[in-house]
């Protein structure tokens, strides 16, 4: 590869590829589509939720359901779009508490991805942070936040505690976040993030400087 930007591209390529084929956990064979992650190859921020949903599972791609359509709204309110930043989740594919049949189906339900379906998957988000080297990390929910935190050796704690705080570890920022889904169900967090990604756009302008 003759410079950073192609083999950003081929090793993200690479990525994909191999997440598209990923028999490592048991999750493969109840998804419909591994959802890989998608994005700038040099983002301003990188974006970690927790799973792909159903929408997300028969699309391929993550967070296009309504936690995505406020994803995009805070996003907005920043002056981030989904071209700037990098998105993807913990797993790349749906954790369901049913097992489906062929083709859609109703609602079968999420469920958080055991610590198992963690550790087989988690290497596909470590390589795509060594690959697109964000300066900043915002993790979406307990789940992002708590590997994120370990990751980097920082104490783990509850995001109704972290949230909005920025971690730095050497250059990197990690700014962890209530995760969007749930303040679609209780009153009150959506503000809370709209607050934290202020911070976010402090951030942002901060780094813009150097
Ligand atoms: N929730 C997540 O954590 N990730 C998605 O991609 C969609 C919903
Ligand atoms: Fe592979 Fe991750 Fe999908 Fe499990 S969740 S099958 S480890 S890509």
């Amino acid at each position: 590869m003759k410079n950073t930007e192609s083999s950003a591209e081929y090793d993200l390529d690479k990525i994909n590829q191999e997440v598209s084929r990923c028999k490592k956990c048991p999750l493969w064979r109840t998804r419909r589509r591994p959802v890989p992650g998608e994005g700038s190859n040099h983002p301003r921020v990188m974006l970690i939720g927790e799973g792909p949903g159903e929408k997300e599972d028969l699309a391929g791609r993550p967070f296009i359901g309504r936690a995505g359509k406020l994803l995009d709204e805070l996003l907005g309110s920043i002056g981030l779009n989904r071209e700037s930043a990098y998105v993807t989740n913990i797993v790349k594919c749906r954790a369901t508490t049913v097992r489906p049949v062929e083709g859609p189906v109703s609602e079968p339900g999420d469920r958080r991805p055991t610590g198992e379906e963690i550790a087989s998957c988690t290497p596909y988000l470590n390589r795509q942070i060594s690959v697109l080297r964000p300066r900043i990390i915002s993790t979406l929910g307990d789940t992002a936040t708590r590997f994120i935190l370990e990751k980097y050796g920082l104490r783990k704690s509850d995001i109704s505690k972290v949230h909005g705080r920025v971690y730095s570890v050497d250059r990197l920022k990690i700014v962890p976040m209530y995760h969007p889904a749930a303040a679609l169900y209780t009153a009150g967090l959506r503000d809370t993030l709209k607050k934290d990604f202020k911070k976010l756009a402090a951030l942002l302008e901060q780094k813009t400087l150097i």
